[in-house]
């Protein structure tokens, strides 16, 4: 293992690799250390829908610039992402919903965004097989550059052109403790030898926390189970990705053909249990067969876990610690983290290589938390 780095990143998920790419081709000498393989966190465990119509600017612009960088991003890396743009249609399904969603989209239309208010009869020329009348639906809003990727490959992707503009990445290696002196970060110890370096980026996840806490830095960030479920290969029925905030369901059709999605199960408190639920199975196919009943004699094939690491604002916490002077947040993403990757990590390593402050990082800063009126987003499902 190397002794010496510019930058050292704690967490081998998307975001970790996509900071190292962007600092790679900055010319910064780059190590990720990621303590199982590439994509072993919620990466590898979400459902990579990347969507644009959230109620708070700074996720809009952030993911409305996600998107730009999507759209490049396979020729960027040299590897095929499988990000395609089906768009994702918000059902409605109270008057106040309604109205929240007008608010939305006007914000969203005057950051340039190109997004429908649709009527009922509207959404099934969207998704054809939504039973609307059994969901509720009075409405919908729609944004047809929405979408989706392949997290592994994207994270992959992320890490192959990293490690071309001489990044190293330690797999199987745990970061074990950080140092600082005079309130400047030094080194990180691993499980394979301590690192000198004045930085240290945080993108480990839902244990970010515990990383924060070995330079006495509390964050507010609390871990959540989140199940979700993909059945078996059907012929294609739809494009968009489908949510409901009232109900908490989102769900897709992946590219060969299995529905992809998930819901909260009712009263899910924080904490690091990874098991697989029955209430959320039979929570998730009551939803589901609602919202699609055709699916009623589908198989589920396979079901599983993963944690969103949550704020109390449900939006993520960027940038350099006001406190320990080289020590980076990027974690608190709350369940949209693949989402904003793209953008994060350009932010990110402009303001380390450049130092380039941007408002969107300012806002998004831990020192928020100080303050009792927090924005909240109001845009969160799953
Ligand atoms: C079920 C589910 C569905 C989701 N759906 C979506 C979606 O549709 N769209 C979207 O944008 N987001 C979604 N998300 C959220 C998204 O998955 C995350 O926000 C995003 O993947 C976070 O990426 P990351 O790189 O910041 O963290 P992670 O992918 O969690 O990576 C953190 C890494 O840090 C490593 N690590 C932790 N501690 C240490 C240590 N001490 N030493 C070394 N390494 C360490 C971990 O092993 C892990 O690999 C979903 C999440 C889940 C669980």
């Amino acid at each position: 293992m190397k002794q010496k780095a510019d930058v050292v990143i704690i967490g081998g998920g998307v975001n970790g690799v996509a900071i190292a790419y962007r600092l790679a081709t900055a010319g910064l000498d780059v190590a990720v250390i990621e303590k199982n393989y590439l994509s072993s966190g919620a990466t590898g465990k979400c459902g990579a829908g990347i969507r644009q119509q959230w109620s708070t600017r700074e996720n809009t612009e952030l993911a409305i610039q996600s998107v730009h960088l999507f759209e490049g991003l396979s020729k960027e890396l040299g590897m095929d992402i499988e990000f395609r743009q089906g768009g994702y249609l918000i059902i409605n399904h109270s008057k106040k919903e309604l109205d929240q969603s007008e608010e939305n989209v006007a914000m969203q239309r005057s950051l340039g965004l190109d997004v429908k208010i649709l009527d009922v009869s509207e959404i099934t020329e969207i998704v054809p097989v939504l039973d609307v009348k059994g969901i509720k639906a009075v409405g919908a809003t729609f944004c047809a550059t929405d979408g989706h990727a392949n997290p592994f490959l994207t994270t992959f992707a992320f890490a192959k052109a990293a490690k071309k503009f001489g990044a190293s990445i330690y797999t199987h290696t745990k970061v074990t403790g950080i140092h600082m002196k005079n309130h400047q970060i030094t080194s990180v110890e691993t499980t394979k030898g301590t690192i000198q370096t004045p930085w240290v980026v945080v993108a480990a996840g839902e244990y970010s926390k515990g990383i924060a806490a070995m330079v006495n830095i509390d964050i507010p960030n609390k871990p959540y189970r989140k199940e979700i479920l993909a059945t078996e290969r059907l012929q294609p029925l739809f494009e968009a990705m489908v949510i409901s905030f009232t109900d908490g369901i989102y769900f897709s059709q992946q590219k060969e053909g299995q529905i992809v999605g998930g819901i909260p199960i009712p009263d899910e408190k924080p904490g690091f249990d990874t098991m697989p639920t029955f209430s959320f199975l039979q929570h998730m196919s009551q939803t589901l067969t609602r919202y699609i009943p055709l699916l009623t004699q589908v198989n589920m094939l396979r079901h599983w876990t993963g944690f969103y690491d949550v704020t109390p604002d449900a939006r993520p916490i960027l940038g350099e610690d006001k406190r320990v002077k080289g020590f980076v947040h990027c974690h608190g993403f709350s369940g949209h983290g693949f989402m904003l990757s793209p953008m994060v990590s350009k932010l990110l390593a402009e303001y380390i290589s450049k130092g380039t402050r941007s408002s969107v990082l300012d806002q998004l800063a831990l020192d928020r938390f100080d303050n009792v009126d927090l924005t909240h987003e109001q845009s969160v499902v799953g």
